[in-house]
Parts: C-alpha cells; sequence; structure tokens
C-alpha cells in the first residue's frame, strides 16, 4: 500500500496516523522534554535524558534522568517525570515525550515501558525519530503481552 511506511521499530505502520492536532501538541510536549534534559544528573553515562509528561487535565510534568554511583539507584527521565505527577496528585496520563540529544529515535528502556503502563496502555509515546520527525506509539504498541494492573485480578 503506497499509505505505508516503516517506523523506527521497523514496522510498517500507516501514514494515517499522523494527526495534525496531535502533532502541535507533541511538539510542545517535547520542546518541554528538551528543556528537562537541560537538568540531567548523568555524570557516568554522559547521555542526558529528559521527558515531558502530559496529563489527562492538560498540565505538563517534566523530568530527567538522575544517576546514582550504586548505578541501580539510578532512574530514568520518564520515571521521574511520572513520579513528580503521581506525587501531586495526577494519574491520568495522555503522552510522555522523551529526549536525548544522543540517542535520537529511541523508545523507553524496558523499566519505563513497565512503568508507564501501569497509568495506561493508551498512553502516546513521543520521540525524535533519527530524520528529526515527530513519532509516537501507544504503549500498547511498545509493549505487547503487558503484564499490567488488570493481570493481578483474579
Ligand atoms: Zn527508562
Amino acid at each position: 500500500m503506497s499509505n505505508e511506511h516503516k517506523n523506527s521499530l521497523g514496522q510498517v505502520s500507516l501514514v494515517a496516523k499522523v494527526n495534525p492536532e496531535k502533532e502541535s501538541s507533541y511538539r510542545k510536549l517535547l520542546d518541554a522534554a528538551i528543556k528537562a534534559s537541560e537538568m540531567s544528573y548523568c555524570p557516568y553515562s554522559d547521555f542526558p535524558v529528559g521527558a515531558a509528561l502530559l496529563t489527562a487535565e492538560g498540565k505538563v510534568f517534566t523530568g530527567c534522568n538522575v544517576e546514582n554511583a550504586s548505578f541501580g539507584g539510578t532512574i530514568c527521565a520518564e520515571r521521574t517525570a511520572i513520579i513528580k505527577a503521581v506525587s501531586e496528585g495526577y494519574k491520568s496520563f495522555k503522552a510522555i515525550a522523551i529526549h536525548c540529544k544522543k540517542l535520537s529515535g529511541k523508545w523507553p528502556c524496558g523499566m519505563c515501558r513497565q512503568f508507564i503502563c501501569e497509568f495506561g496502555l493508551n498512553i502516546d509515546v513521543v520521540i525524535l525519530n533519527t530524520d528529526g520527525a515527530l513519532e509516537w506509539r501507544s504503549l500498547e504498541e511498545l509493549l505487547p503481552g503487558h503484564f499490567g494492573p488488570e493481570s493481578l485480578q483474579t
């Protein structure tokens, strides 16, 4: 089909996913993620990452990665943003944009996918792909066969 293209996951997806309203909103969200990456504390990896989380109410929470000399204590930008939002009473999210100037076109790590999944499979994850274009995928696409809150229902 002529309206198909390969996304950065190497999957064929429909161009019909392009949505001008989301594009505009997600561009602003990505700008907030870029700004948040400037606050990154990453003396070990030197990969400054920023995230910006859009709530259902339209509020934006930002976060950056915060590394630790005990590496397992490191937290990613995505989880920082979510923890900030939840700790202030927000639990319904529309999208999360992620940016690292050294890692274009990369999707969140497995732990962050799991963390986002807790709050909904329809949350869009927004990145800049290697062509410099905005790209987004739902959490459901990024975490197939997920284990979420409903998995614990008996
Ligand atoms: Zn992560």
